[in-house]
């Protein structure tokens, strides 16, 4: 039988696992502090667990421990993007952001994605699988290990769709906000998400208070069916009614992404038809000058056309704010490193 992962389990069940070998419950919490919150990589650095657990632990289970393959940090302003390797080889991507707020990291939450958003370089290359919870906060280990830097807020806004992975992101959620792990509160934490509306309505009831994202992209069913799939599955007012739930229940802000493409969703009517649906709704607009990416013909709004949008949704008492744009100079957008990655393997495999 292999080897079991002890970075999967939270608290309660590696004091369950503890008590299963024999021992005594108290030293899960130990455990799980060296694991979690020093973030260490050896048993043998657990110096308050004697010789006789830690190799008893090392004979079922192992700490884990993913590479880094590739680390590009920008010139322009401390953003590090990270291309890191899972034990089965495949590769997800992690970036690290400095704001005045804090360091911030981005995270994935699959290999890959099903979701298939026009503008997006994530989903160009299909679905791999979806990650597993210690796959998602390993992620937050690996990079303050790398960097030597505490990380303080966490974005669900890396490659996949968080909620077409609930189980294990809310499971990921709940061990890095955990007081004997990395502690960082819910509200450090957000998760975006394209509109798997049955699961917005699940996280509300969770208890857990993260701030969500939803992107929105189009003011239009028609129009957002064009640019993304899941569109077709939920309209606009489900959605929005999942979020006045999400609202309701956790009191917690919503931040409507919106992806800036010229021509297509940034005209004057645009920004009157979202003022129109998000009125009334505690919520923020978040404009993304849209990336443009190799295989999409989208392109990006100029600053003029973002700027008066922008205008135009404050003026009617939206709060609006465009989001910077980070790591420009190194490939910073979703999926756009692991997605280079994968291009120069098959034409290793082609040579
Ligand atoms: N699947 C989730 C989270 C990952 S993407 C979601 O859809 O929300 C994080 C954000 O970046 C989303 O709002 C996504 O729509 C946006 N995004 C993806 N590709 C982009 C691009 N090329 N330009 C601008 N924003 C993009």
């Amino acid at each position: 039988m292999g080897k079991i992962n002890i970075n999967e389990f939270t608290l309660e069940e590696l004091e369950e696992y503890i008590e299963s070998i024999g021992e005594k419950k108290f030293h899960a919490k130990q455990i799980f502090k060296w694991i979690h919150k020093i973030g260490v990589v050896s048993f043998d650095e657990m110096t308050d667990i004697s010789k006789k657990l830690r190799d008893k632990l090392k004979e079922s289970t192992y700490i884990l421990n993913m590479e880094i393959i590739k680390c590009q940090s920008s010139k322009k302003d401390g953003t590090m993007k990270f291309l890191i390797k899972l034990l089965d080889g495949c590769a997800i991507e992690s970036v690290f952001m400095v704001y005045n707020h804090g360091n911030t990291l981005c995270v994935s939450t699959q290999v890959g994605c099903k979701m298939g958003c026009k503008f997006c370089a994530s989903t160009k290359d299909g679905f791999e699988r979806s990650l597993s919870a210690s796959e998602i906060e390993g992620q937050i280990l690996t990079v303050e290990r790398y960097t030597n830097k505490k990380i303080s807020n966490v974005v669900y806004m890396g490659i996949g769709e968080p909620l077409d992975n609930y189980d294990n992101v809310v499971k990921s959620i709940r061990i890095i906000n955990h007081p004997f792990g990395l502690n960082i509160g819910a509200r450090h934490i957000s998760l975006s998400t394209c509109g798997i509306v049955p699961n917005i309505y699940r996280l509300a009831d969770e208890n857990i208070q993260c701030t969500l994202s939803i992107s929105l992209h189009a003011t239009t069913d028609e129009k957002r069916q064009s640019i993304m799939p899941i569109a077709n599955r939920y309209n606009i007012e489900e959605l929005l009614n999942a979020c006045k739930d999400y609202i309701k229940k956790t009191g917690r802000r919503i931040s409507f992404e919106y992806a800036l493409i010229s021509g297509k969703n940034d005209s004057y009517e645009d920004a009157m038809e979202l003022v129109r649906l998000l009125r009334g709704m505690i919520a923020h607009v978040n404009l993304i000058p849209v990336n443009e990416i190799k295989e999409k013909e989208y392109k990006k709004a100029n600053e003029r056309s973002i700027e008066k949008f922008m205008n135009t949704l404050n003026s009617c008492g939206i709060v609006t704010t465009v989001r910077r744009e980070l790591g420009s100079d190194i490939d910073a957008a979703c999926g756009q490193l692991r997605k280079k990655y994968i291009d120069n393997k098959k034409d290793c495999q082609k040579l």
